[in-house]
């Protein structure tokens, strides 16, 4: 996964503690949405946001401007990458992802120049993201731009509130630049965000009289919102002080931890697969735990605590892991020909480690899913194969026997060197 959210890349480029580890970088798995959907959630949440509606087709938008009833709104393309303000649709680099309009018409015809067209953004790639849908949104009176993130700090495990006077601005940016211009508050998740650390905040944002009591408001509401959503990231950017001295989220980008998704199977509605990685979706549709990274070593695991480790171990030995993959502990054969198939559809990927650990999984199982895979993929790329555990003679003993190519190891730092090796020769 390609961190899309600005916030992601600046949490992730965080872990100083560990700069070998690849796993401290390695992103948590969340489910993304888009904004539209986001500010329906706050508003059910008692988060401050103005009116708006999602269209489908430009005639929907027209109609979308003439019952917000005023003289300003805001079309905005839904993608899940930020950027959009200044992102630009290829081929037609006058039009922006965002457009301010003055009639139901010029919605109309924004709406015209987004829909079905490629967005690209600096979140996106140069390919960048189709836009299937738009949000108008009532015109804002902003007399400030703020910035409002959430994120779990993993070093402190609890979730942190960050503001910023720098709001429109990337929080990267930010942090590079001016990293005295963000706050931070940790909050206890069971009692949420305390009066006197809004009060803190408030103060360094020069925050004062009735914006101070639109942001206790607004700043108690997300912080719950966050904890009863089990997100994994919260970022409203710009967070905005309307000339009346309200708060509101005119951005919101959340995403949801993929481990708490249990907890809220409602929530699962509002996932636009068209949005998301397409081997990522093979993989969670075979049970299996995957993210794709952008090293070259491609990784089979069972057990996450594994395939993290088999991640830094890679990493130690000077590779760099192509994904995060974990074929679970009862791994069986059809999962694990899959998972080569989404390891090996990867161009990037130069070399496979297959680091087994066979405990609920028999390592006779694995060597024969590992032939069979062999039959069915084809392995183009060297392989390198440590097993160990359950029946792990004869699982050797079936390898040896195959036809299949593979370079063994004794044990995992013996496979990440060889492997690392194989992949750059
Ligand atoms: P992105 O972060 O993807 O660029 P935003 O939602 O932050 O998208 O919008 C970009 C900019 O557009 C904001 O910083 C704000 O200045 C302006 N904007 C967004 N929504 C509105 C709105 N409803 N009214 C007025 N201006 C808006
Ligand atoms: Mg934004």
């Amino acid at each position: 996964m390609v961190p899309q959210f600005a916030l992601e890349t600046y949490i992730f480029s965080f872990s100083e503690t560990f700069p070998l580890c690849a796993s401290a970088k390695a992103p948590l798995k969340s489910m993304k949405i888009h904004e539209y959907q986001g500010k329906q959630l706050f508003r059910k949440a008692g988060v401050p946001v103005l009116e708006g509606h999602v269209a489908k087709t430009a005639d929907e938008a027209a109609a979308a401007f003439d019952k917000l009833g005023g003289s300003i709104a805001v079309v905005k393309a839904q993608i899940h990458a930020g950027g959009r303000g200044k992102g630009t649709i290829i081929d037609t680099p006058e039009q922006r992802g965002v457009v301010l309009v003055k009639s139901a018409d010029e919605a109309r015809a924004a709406a015209n120049g987004l829909l079905g067209k490629t967005l690209v953004t600096i979140q996106t790639g140069e390919e960048g993201k189709v836009v299937n849908q738009v949000f108008v949104e009532a015109g804002c009176d902003i007399a400030r731009e703020l910035y409002l993130g959430i994120v779990v700090d993993r070093e402190a495990s609890r979730p942190v509130l960050m503001v910023s006077t720098e709001g429109g601005v990337e929080i990267e940016k930010v942090a590079e630049e001016t990293p005295e211009l963000i706050f931070k508050e940790h909050f206890d998740p069971a009692v949420g965000l305390d009066a006197f650390q809004v009060r803190k905040l408030c103060k360094k944002l020069g925050i004062e009289g009735a914006a101070a009591k639109a942001a206790f408001k607004f700043m108690k509401a997300i912080c719950r919102f966050f904890v009863d959503y089990d997100c994994a990231m919260a970022e409203i950017n710009p967070l905005v002080i309307t000339g009346s001295g309200e708060m509101v989220a005119l951005d919101a980008k959340i995403t949801f931890d993929d481990n708490a998704m249990f907890r809220h199977k409602d929530l699962l509605e509002l996932r636009d697969l068209s949005e998301e990685e397409p081997s990522e979706v093979r993989a969670s549709d075979s049970g299996l735990s995957y993210v794709k990274l952008e090293g070259n070593i491609g990784c089979l695991v069972n057990g996450a605590g594994l395939a993290m480790s088999t991640m830094d171990i890679i990493k130690y030995h000077g590779g760099k892991p192509a994904n995060f993959l974990d074929v679970g502990g009862g791994a069986n054969a059809q999962q694990v020909t899959e998972a080569f198939r989404i390891l090996l559809s990867d161009p990037n990927c130069k070399g496979v480690l297959v680091n087994i650990f066979g405990g609920i999984a028999r390592c006779t199982t694995i060597a024969s899913a590992l032939i069979e895979a062999s039959k069915t993929v084809g392995f183009n790329v060297p392989l390198v194969v440590r097993l160990e555990g359950t029946e792990v003679e004869e699982g050797r003993k079936m390898l040896a026997e195959s036809d299949v190519d593979v370079i063994n190891a004794t044990d995992i730092t013996d496979a990440a060197k060889k492997i690392v090796a194989a992949a750059a020769g």
